[in-house]
């Protein structure tokens, strides 16, 4: 606290004039070493942050409520606010309160707030997942026209797509950003997707034709054309990211990458449905355990583990971008040597890109500059290990690796090999980089043994060895005795040099000319160090911003490299195979796997089926088979095969020739949605119906049991008449699983229709699933058999039996009213009360075992007999 009374008007008047600019957001209002809240704003950090809320005073009556944070420990603190949803304001002191006092009694510390702390403007990597990107995106409509556009602060990546509002909820399902910039005067009608904190701007931070020149500024170029021809909404889109950072960086900008145009159809469209339903990113639950990518992940760096997150949850839909990426892989899966050295060497490579983008913005330390150093000195050997030819995205990396060198040794030379974490305390710059910087340290450190010198000296001269030099922060340097030596060192001689400075309660204090003029030239030292280091600092950080393009592009081939040698390694050791993709309506899938399932059956021991899908001759397939066959595992391993195909990847597959799909759909009947409020069926609907509305010719569309959250007829006319809109209007591949046999009847009249099934074996009243797909229809669904296996009771599962004898009884004769059995079967209270469960034949043969009377032999034949009783024969 710098001891102003929060009563006394001035500091209250500076601290409400601050927090009425930033009615929204927390204000942290810098007193000395803490962070301080007041009012409303105390009360919400005390409880979110379960701190002590105290008070200070009084304000118009009323007791000011008051917390704090320690400044040094400010970053955790600000993680737990921006987490629960707070934007803070760091305010700080902006001159020495030692000035402040000089101006006269009553002045205020002079504050300003240096930064708005919001979700999508993070920096530091307390803040920050490394493995995740942290977008700050925008959405508005100019004119007709509509566009998205998309920034992360931490690396520069900048990118902007058309995006008409109807693609807004698929948007934000892809990018997922952290805050959504839109016009206050359209926040209303958003659709809110949860999770995204929504920021309204004013329009005018929207303003197509300001936006081109404030760009054009920060790009250094005279317009845009250059990077790509921008409509209005997508130059408002773009202008509105860079005036919000503006904003809360206060007027510091941080380092964007020139900004990217993506093309609307640029990427394979899949909604937030699909996503959720193919557990791209996270698995139901929404954890990243169990999803695509958790099981594909093999990066070994944050920049690289970025990368594919993004590549996974935005597919191409372009031949040529595939193949490229496509060759990378083989590349390095046919080097298996080079690939796993050069996962070696990544394993070290720190993250360049967000250490860049703090120093651009005057946030990074010593420490941010030894990333660069180290990351681009891995960056050179990386390069090296390449040669020869290469494929194209592997040469574009290797040569944004190479010609760092001069900034690297420069790096070296000058950082110490012990780094502190901030600048404002030196100590980072290596001895022997600048010459008046080791001059002054060596007269600064001299000075110090003086001291020491000094102290036994004057120990000596007034025959006083408990005598020292001590230092604080009020006195500086003084002579310390205890006080029962007071008299002595107040009477001559010793008065002569020692001048009397303070009396304590049990020492006295004094200096000495020699002392004070000692103290002097410690004090001018230590400052010019510093100075001269801050400098070099200075020097440091504009020799890495000079470079910030190439180095940007370092960053993102390392990042490449990771991902495309990560992608081999998976490749290699789960034998995938590399797609054959092509512009046109094939879907042959020889062998295929479903990664996720296959990745968790692995871990049990046990092994996946593969099965065959070709969708050429045939687009739509409908699959039977019992609950629990494998359908809705053999429907989705194709949908992630073809997913991963255009995201540059191998699948697992022996063979797989893909035709672009240009949009997926995948959807479940009766999924839960109660999070929203809607029906299960009613979910069912409006999805099914997106995709019977949107689903172009080269659509791939998954549906798993449509129709099933309704009374048996109205869900099987649903199933039909879906079934028959796929085939005859959208005219898209189609992988349909159900439970209603009677479709497969429409093979016959649908000639674009095949019939597969999901085969078991039924053995002594059990099913035995063998997940193998087969062509033909399931006579049944099972059902009651998997109820057994799934251990309801057998009073349950023996009743349901009958009913369902007596129900296809009556459908074979004509009379299907469920109504009429009601009257016809007996009741179930009314049946003999079941009877003990009956004993198996292997445990009536296992009550005959006595093991003490068994050769090891016997009990080896013993074992073949009761494993015998596993196999129907
Ligand atoms: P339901 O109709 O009840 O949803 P389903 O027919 O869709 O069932 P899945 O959920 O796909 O069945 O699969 C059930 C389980 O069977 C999976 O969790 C997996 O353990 C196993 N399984 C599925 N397919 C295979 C396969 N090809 N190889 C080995 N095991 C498989």
């Amino acid at each position: 606290m710098d001891g102003e009374n929060p009563q006394t008007t001035p500091m209250m008047a500076q601290y409400l004039a601050l927090k009425a600019q930033y009615p929204d957001a927390l204000l942290f209002y810098r007193m000395g070493d803490f962070y301080e809240m007041f009012f409303d704003d105390a009360k919400a950090a005390s409880t979110a942050l379960d701190i002590a809320l105290t008070k200070r005073g009084k304000h118009l009556g009323q007791d000011i409520s008051m917390c704090g944070v320690p400044h040094h420990a400010a970053e955790g603190y600000l993680l737990t606010l921006i987490r629960k949803g707070f934007r803070v304001a760091i305010c700080e002191q902006m001159e020495d309160p030692a000035d402040t006092k000089k101006r006269g009694y009553k002045s205020v510390v002079h504050r300003d707030v240096v930064r708005l702390v919001t979700p999508g403007t993070l920096t530091e990597d307390t803040l920050l997942n490394a493995r995740q990107s942290n977008y700050l995106a925008a959405w508005a409509e100019v004119r007709g026209e509509a566009a998205f556009a998309w920034a992360d602060v931490s690396t520069g990546e900048f990118t902007v797509t058309p995006c008409p509002r109807v693609q807004i909820g698929p948007m934000l399902a892809r990018i997922n950003p952290r805050e959504l910039l839109v016009a206050d005067t359209t926040t209303e009608e958003i659709v809110h997707e949860t999770g995204i904190s929504l920021t309204p701007l004013a329009r005018s931070s929207f303003d197509s034709t300001s936006a081109g020149t404030r760009l054009a500024k920060i790009f250094g170029v005279k317009d845009l054309t250059g990077f790509g021809a921008f409509n209005r909404a997508e130059m408002a889109v773009m202008g509105a990211v860079v005036d919000y950072l503006d904003l809360t960086q206060r007027g510091k900008l941080p380092l964007l990458r020139p900004p990217i145009l993506e093309r609307q159809g640029g990427t394979l469209a899949i909604d937030s449905a699909t996503r959720r339903n193919l557990e791209l990113t996270r698995n139901l639950e929404g954890k990243r355990d169990g999803s695509l990518l958790a099981a594909i992940d093999r990066t070994v760096t944050g920049a690289g583990a970025r990368l594919l997150e993004s590549r996974l949850t935005s597919p191409a839909t372009d031949v040529a971008v595939i193949q490229t990426r496509l060759d990378a892989i083989e590349y390095f899966a046919s080097h298996p040597t080079l690939t796993q050295d050069i996962r070696q060497n990544l394993r070290h490579v720190p993250d360049i890109a967000r250490a860049l983008s703090r120093l651009a913005l005057d946030r990074g330390g010593p420490r941010d500059v030894a990333v660069l150093r180290d990351g681009l000195t891995a960056a050179g050997q990386i390069a090296a290990r390449f040669v020869g030819e290469v494929p194209k995205i592997v040469q574009e990396s290797r040569d944004s690796l190479l010609g760092h060198t001069k900034l690297t040794t420069l790096l070296t030379a000058a950082l110490a090999p012990d780094l502190p974490p901030l600048t404002r305390d030196g100590g980072f710059v290596a001895t022997g980089y600048d010459l008046n910087l080791d001059e002054a340290r060596q007269l600064r450190d001299d000075a110090r043994s003086i001291v020491a010198s000094l102290q036994a000296g004057y120990a000596q001269q007034s025959g006083i060895p408990t005598l020292k030099i001590r230092h604080n922060n009020v006195l500086g340097y003084f002579i310390e005795t205890p006080d029962g030596h007071a008299a002595k060192m107040l009477a001559a001689p010793l008065n002569e040099t020692f001048i009397h400075r303070q009396t304590t309660a049990n020492s006295v204090r004094f200096t000495t000319l020699e002392l004070s003029s000692l103290e002097t030239r410690i004090l001018n030292a230590a400052a010019q160090a510093l100075e001269i280091e801050k400098a070099i600092f200075e020097q440091l950080r504009q020799a890495i911003l000079d470079q910030s393009g190439p180095i940007s592009n370092a960053a993102h081939g390392l990042a490449e490299i990771d991902l495309a040698t990560a992608l081999a390694d998976l490749a290699i050791d789960l034998n995938w195979t590399r797609p054959m993709i092509e512009e046109s309506r094939v879907f042959q899938i020889d062998g295929g796997r479903h990664p996720v399932v296959e990745h968790a059956l692995r871990r049990n021991g046990t092994a996946f089926i593969a099965n065959d899908c070709d969708l050429g001759q045939k687009p739509v397939w409908l699959l039977t088979g019992p609950n629990m066959a494998g359908k809705s595992t053999f429907l989705r391993q194709n949908a992630l095969i073809a997913l991963l195909a255009q995201t540059g990847s191998y699948v697992p597959a022996i063979r797989a020739q893909i035709g672009i799909v240009d949009q997926l759909f995948s959807r479940v009947g009766a999924s839960d949605d109660l999070a929203r409020g809607r029906s299960t069926f009613m979910v069912e609907m409006v999805e099914t119906a997106a995709i019977l509305n949107q689903a172009g010719s080269n659509a791939l569309v998954i549906l798993d049991e449509i129709g099933r959250g309704t009374a048996t007829y109205d869900g099987l006319s649903i199933a039909w008449a879906t079934l028959e809109h796929l085939h005859d209007v959208n005219k898209c591949r189609t992988l349909f699983a159900t439970h209603y046999h009677e479709l497969t009847g429409l093979s016959t009249r649908l000639n674009g229709l095949h019939n597969a099934t999901m085969a078991v074996r039924e053995w002594q009243n059990a099913v035995i699933f063998l997940h193998e797909v087969r062509n033909g229809a399931a006579d049944r669904s099972y059902g009651v058999q998997v109820a057994k296996l799934a251990g309801l009771p057998s009073a349950v599962t023996d009743r349901a039996r009958e009913i369902l004898d007596a129900l296809e009884k009556g459908e074979r004769e004509g009379a299907t009213k469920p109504a009429t059995l009601l009257d016809d079967l007996p009741l179930f209270a009314a049946r003999p009360i079941a009877a003990a469960p009956k004993t198996s034949a292997v445990e009536i043969r296992l009550n005959e075992i006595h093991p003490d009377e068994l050769s090891p032999k016997d009990a080896l034949a013993l074992i073949y007999e009761l494993r015998a009783f596993l196999r129907p024969q």
